[in-house]
């Protein structure tokens, strides 16, 4: 099951990518997660990235492209994957192509959701910097200690979740991303689901779009 969640930052696309992921047992790829890991252990990739991110841009695609050849070679893609966050311009959505040659992409689900919904969701985001967990504090709050209760890693609010970065990082999304929908609708992958329906819903829908994959 090869599939991509595309969606503006805050749409809910790790958040239903955990879903699926843990019902048909495959990894969720989330290149936000590597790149803030590389920038937490220091890693090259991470003093090359770090301020991109701060400021809500984009990596170039050709160290994106680089980074995710490597992760897909793992062997734990081979009962395939959902990529989360990847890819974000046409380029990198093209380099996927190009390397997954004829085991390509067999759907891609585009969670729609209002910007207003979006800015709400990603300022009272707050996240583990362990495991990347979600917490909101409105509607799925964190504990009071701040203390993962996966992991026992320390959530905190991202540096990129804070107004004026979200206000880039979606300016960013609709000039570099948006135009994947395009793309993905020329080759007939493309489902849109609304990412601010009940969570029921959603996993309804999702369940019903791919289980014929699953077969
Ligand atoms: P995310 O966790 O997906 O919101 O990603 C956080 C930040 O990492 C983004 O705002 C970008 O700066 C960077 N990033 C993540 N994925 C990509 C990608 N596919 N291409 C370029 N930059 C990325």
């Amino acid at each position: 099951m090869r599939l991509i969640f595309l969606g503006a930052p805050g749409a809910g696309k790790g958040t239903q990518a955990v879903y699926l992921c843990e019902k048909y047992a495959i990894p969720q790829i989330s290149t936000g997660d590597m790149l803030r890991k590389a920038v937490q252990d220091g890693a090259e990739l991470g003093r090359q990235a770090k301020a991109i991110m701060e400021s809500g841009g984009l990596v170039s695609d050709d160290i994106i492209i680089g980074l995710m050849r490597e992760r897909l070679a793992q062997p734990d893609c081979g009962r395939g994957y959902i990529l989360d966050g990847f890819p974000r311009t046409l380029a990198q959505a093209a380099g996927l192509d190009a390397m997954l040659g004829k085991d390509g992409i067999q759907l891609v689900l585009l969670f729609d959701v209002p910007e207003k919904v979006i800015l709400a969701r990603l300022t009272s985001r707050r996240t583990c910097s362990q495991c990347g967990k979600i917490f909101n504090m409105i509607s799925n709050p964190p504990p009071a200690d701040l203390v993962c209760p996966d992991c026992g890693g320390r959530i905190i609010q991202r540096d990129d979740d804070t107004e004026a970065t979200v206000l880039n990082r979606l300016r960013v999304y609709e000039e570099k991303t948006a135009p994947l929908k395009g793309y993905y609708e020329k080759q007939n992958k493309l489902a849109i689901l609304r990412g601010d329906a009940p969570l029921d819903q959603i996993h309804r829908e999702m369940d019903d779009l791919v289980a014929p994959l699953a077969r």
